[in-house]
C-alpha cells in the first residue's frame, strides 16, 4: 500500500486574467499539495482559441508568481494535446465504451420536438447507438460516449459529500465532434490522467462536470482522482463575486499596492478555516491545509477586511 505522491493542478482558461476566485484555487491546490511533499502543476485549457490570449496566459503566470504559488515543471497547453485526447476517444470506441453517431443536428432537433410533443425527456437517444458498425453509413460522425442507461454514478467530494446522478438522466456526451475535435469534457479527464493528478480542487460551478468525468474515467478504467468541488465566492452582500464589488482581478490589488503574503493569507481563509487562527504563517498554512476544513457555503469576499 505504497502511499503515492500527492499531485494537484491548477487549470485556468486564459479568457480573462487571473481573478480572485481562481487565484484562490490556485493557492488551495498549491497547499495541498506542498503540504505534503507533492507536485504542483498548471495546465493552461486554451482550447477557446476565438477567446484564449496570450495576455492573459501571462497575466495569469505573473498573477501566480507575485503570490509565491510555483509551479512544477512547464505549464502544459491543452491546445497541444488534441490528438491524444482523439485518441482516448477512439479507444473507447475499440473498447465497446463509445459509439460513432451519424446523426444530423436536424435529426436531433425534431427528436427533441417529438419528445417534448410526447411529454417525454428530451434527453437525446441516438439511434446508432444500438446499429452494428457493419451498417454504418460512409459520413461525418461524432464519438459519443456510452453511458450505461442502468443504475447510478457518484462523485465522492470531499467537500460536498456523495453527489450521486441517475445514469439514465445522463445524456451519451459528444467526446469526439465530426471534425475531428475534442470537446473539454474529454480534454479535462485525458490531462488529469495523464499529468498523474491525484486531487482535483476547483470551484463547484464544475460539479455537475465531474458526473460526467467520472463515466469517463470508468469507461477507460481509469482512476478517478479524489475530487474536492470549493464554493464559489462571494461578495459581502452574499451575491456571486463581481465587478460591482470592487477589484475582483489579482493584478489590479497588485498595482494598489497590496502586499503578496496578506492577499495570501486572506485567501487561505476564504473558504478555509482552522480553528480560529486568523494568520498563518507560510509553512503554517502549508502544514495544517486540508480538504475537511474547507466551508460547504459560499465564503464572502470584502475588500475592506483585505485592508485591514
Ligand atoms: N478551465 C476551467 C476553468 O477555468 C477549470 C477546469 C478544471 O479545473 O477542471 O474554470
Amino acid at each position: 500500500t505504497g502511499a503515492t505522491e500527492v499531485v494537484t493542478r491548477f487549470a485556468p482558461s486564459p479568457t480573462g486574467a487571473l481573478h480572485i476566485g481562481g487565484a484562490r484555487t490556485a493557492l488551495f491546490n498549491w497547499l495541498y499539495a506542498r503540504g505534503r511533499g507533492g507536485r504542483f502543476l498548471l495546465r493552461i485549457e486554451d482550447t477557446d482559441r476565438a477567446r484564449s490570449t496570450d495576455e492573459n496566459h501571462q497575466a495569469i503566470l505573473d498573477g501566480l508568481s507575485w503570490l509565491g504559488l510555483d509551479w512544477d515543471g512547464e505549464p502544459l497547453s491543452q491546445a497541444t494535446r488534441a490528438d491524444r485526447h482523439a485518441e482516448v476517444a477512439h479507444a473507447l470506441l475499440a473498447r465497446g465504451r463509445a459509439f460513432r453517431c451519424y446523426s444530423t443536428q436536424d435529426e436531433i432537433e425534431a427528436f427533441r420536438e417529438q419528445a417534448r410533443e410526447r411529454g417525454q425527456s428530451t434527453l437525446f437517444r441516438s439511434p446508432w447507438r444500438e446499429i452494428p458498425e457493419d451498417q454504418h453509413p460512409d459520413a461525418p460522425f461524432v464519438i459519443r460516449l456510452k453511458v450505461p442507461r442502468e443504475g447510478a454514478t457518484t462523485v465522492r467530494d470531499e467537500v460536498q459529500g456523495d453527489v450521486t446522478w441517475q445514469n439514465d438522466q445522463i445524456d451519451d456526451l459528444v467526446l469526439l465532434r465530426s471534425d475531428g475535435s475534442p470537446v473539454y469534457m474529454l480534454a479535462v479527464v485525458v490531462d488529469d490522467h495523464d499529468m498523474g493528478v491525484t486531487h482535483v480542487i476547483r470551484g463547484d460551478d464544475h460539479l455537475a462536470n465531474a458526473i460526467r468525468q467520472t463515466l469517463i474515467y470508468e469507461a477507460m478504467d481509469w482512476r478517478v482522482p479524489v475530487m474536492a468541488h470549493v464554493p464559489l465566492i462571494f461578495g459581502p452582500d452574499g451575491k456571486k463575486l463581481s465587478k460591482r464589488h470592487g477589484a475582483t482581478g489579482a493584478a489590479e490589488y497588485r498595482a494598489m499596492g497590496y502586499p503578496a503574503a496578506g492577499m495570501r493569507n486572506y485567501l487561505t481563509r476564504l473558504g478555509w478555516s482552522h480553528g480560529d487562527a486568523e494568520y498563518f504563517t507560510d509553512s503554517e498554512a502549508r502544514e495544517w491545509f486540508d480538504l475537511r476544513g474547507i466551508g460547504k457555503s459560499p465564503a464572502r469576499f470584502d475588500m475592506k477586511k483585505l485592508e485591514n
